[in-house]
């Protein structure tokens, strides 16, 4: 019987030793922050992504699980695939970002958050507005920043929470861009035809 606790006590040891050092690999050597949405995560070893976003890559891969678990979903798809790609968009302004990108995602957030248009039919009224304009208008990103992002939606484990959680993070998106609202409806109404 002594043995036997002699035998765990040492299982334990191991294991706690194993899980510290794996917490500090985990947080010492580094830790990257979203330069978009301020998301921090362990920094990844792989190349860098291609994209002109303002983004870490280590978000940039959460934003690439989250496309895939939606073209392979076809609730999802239909449902928020746009506002997924809007917020994500919108929330990662700044930097390389171009203006034309960004105001192009500003507004189907606006067409999906204030006008109520469903994600499906969102992607043609973008078509019109980027065939419409020519100099697109620079906008600063806010300063205060949503408290959702996707890595909220890359843990979802149903369609349900999918769904709402996206819902909730476009809504917060849109709502850091206040100051803008009334711009990004004038440049809607006055370039985009809604029937
Ligand atoms: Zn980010």
């Amino acid at each position: 019987m002594k043995r036997f606790h002699e035998t765990g006590a040492t299982a334990l040891t191991v294991r706690l030793n194993f899980n510290e050092q794996y917490f500090q690999s985990m947080s010492l050597p580094q830790e990257t922050t979203c330069p978009g949405c301020g998301l921090r995560m362990p920094q990844r070893q792989s190349p860098t992504s291609a994209n002109y976003y303002n983004t870490s890559d280590e978000c940039w891969d959460l934003y690439a699980e989250v496309l895939g678990t939606e073209y392979s979903n076809a609730v999802l798809f239909g449902q928020v695939h746009q506002l997924t790609v809007d917020a994500y968009a919108v929330q990662h302004a700044g930097g390389p970002h171009p203006d034309k990108s960004l105001n192009i995602h500003l507004s189907g957030l606006y067409l999906a958050l204030e006008k109520g248009i469903r994600s499906p039919y969102i992607p043609p009224l973008l078509q019109q507005l980027a065939e419409a304009i020519e100099v697109w208008p620079h906008c600063e990103p806010p300063t205060n920043r949503a408290s959702r992002t996707v890595f909220d939606v890359a843990f979802c484990d149903s369609t349900e929470d999918h769904i709402r959680i996206v819902r909730e993070w476009a809504q917060a998106v849109w709502q850091s861009w206040s100051e803008y609202h009334a711009d990004v409806a004038r440049l809607v109404s006055s370039n985009v035809r809604i029937d």
